[in-house]
């Protein structure tokens, strides 16, 4: 069985409509995926309506949120997407990062780098993000690939034109994703080569709050941090989970390339009351 828990669609910073990236993923072998949008759920209805024979989809959303002022994404499996309290929060999240990559794209040209709002909105099909700032920089002629723009010098974490996003408090998040009937998974924890990461303390304080899991084969956590992470996660009572964070061409993971196991994927479906995996009619 092989199990991918993360991937983007159209529906936020990925390259594949739903209905790609359901039909990529059971071309590449997989049994479940799991479609984790950035702060929406917009890419699930399409995503269901073309779910291949032999694929099971698991819904769920990769929310943006803070801790002690750490930036960190929450991944939540197979809530109530109609729960209101959770939608909320979702909503707020996903508009604000309009007048923020504005706020961003602003900057640049105040820095003399002439992306044009426009295009990076037409870019952009579901909740907007820096990845589709960075690929108007890149059309714009302004840095030589997407990977450039995460840097001091631009649109990184804390860079020139860094501006930051709305974001849910973690331990709030949890509960909310609880009281929506999902599961909550920390997603790669420990990437510090993203930017700034939270310490061990934090981890078990959300272990305290109720977290249900971590991940740990992820592709910005190299072969030490995910042994320490894996004790960390058995220390705590923690569920481990592996995937591959697709993003379709705008990231070089492949579907499947990290995969959570059997077991794992029985219990997040055991504790999730809010929606069921999905599997293709007939
Ligand atoms: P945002 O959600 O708008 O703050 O943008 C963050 C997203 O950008 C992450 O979820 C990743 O998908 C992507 N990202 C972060 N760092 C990098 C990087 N170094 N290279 C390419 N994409 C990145
Ligand atoms: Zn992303
Ligand atoms: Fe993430
Ligand atoms: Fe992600």
């Amino acid at each position: 069985m092989l199990i991918d828990l993360h991937t983007h669609s159209t529906a936020s910073d990925g390259t594949d409509s739903p209905a790609e990236l359901v039909t990529a993923a059971r071309a590449a072998g997989l049994d479940v995926v799991a479609l984790t949008d950035h702060d929406t759920v917009a890419g699930h209805a399409a995503a269901a309506e073309a779910l291949p024979p032999g694929l099971t989809l698991v819904t769920g959303a990769e929310i943006s949120c803070r801790l002690d002022g750490v930036s960190l994404h929450m991944l939540a499996y197979l809530f109530d997407p109609t729960e209101p309290e959770l939608a909320r929060e979702r909503d707020l999240l996903r508009d604000d990062r309009v007048p923020r990559a504005r706020a961003i794209v602003a900057r640049l040209n105040e820095l003399g780098a002439p992306v044009a709002w426009e295009r990076v909105r037409e870019l952009a099909q579901g909740a907007i993000g820096r990845p589709h700032i960075a690929a108007a920089m890149v059309e714009a002629g302004i840095i030589e690939d997407v990977s450039a723009a995460f840097t001091a010098e631009w649109i990184g974490d804390g860079g020139r034109a860094h501006v930051a996003k709305h974001e849910l408090d973690a331990t709030t998040a949890i509960g909310l994703i609880h009281d929506a009937g999902g599961v909550a998974v920390f997603a790669h924890p420990l990437a510090w080569r993203r930017g700034r990461v939270v310490p061990d303390a934090a981890i078990a304080q959300l272990a305290a709050a109720g977290l249900d899991g971590v991940e740990v084969d992820h592709i910005d956590h190299d072969a030490a941090t995910r042994d320490r992470l894996r004790g960390m996660a058995a220390d705590l009572g923690l569920l481990t989970t592996g995937s591959s964070d697709y993003h379709g061409t705008r990231k070089s993971c492949r579907l499947g390339e990290h995969t959570t196991s059997p077991e794992v994927y029985a219990e997040i479906t055991e504790r999730a009351k809010g929606a069921r995996p999905l599997t293709a009619a007939g």
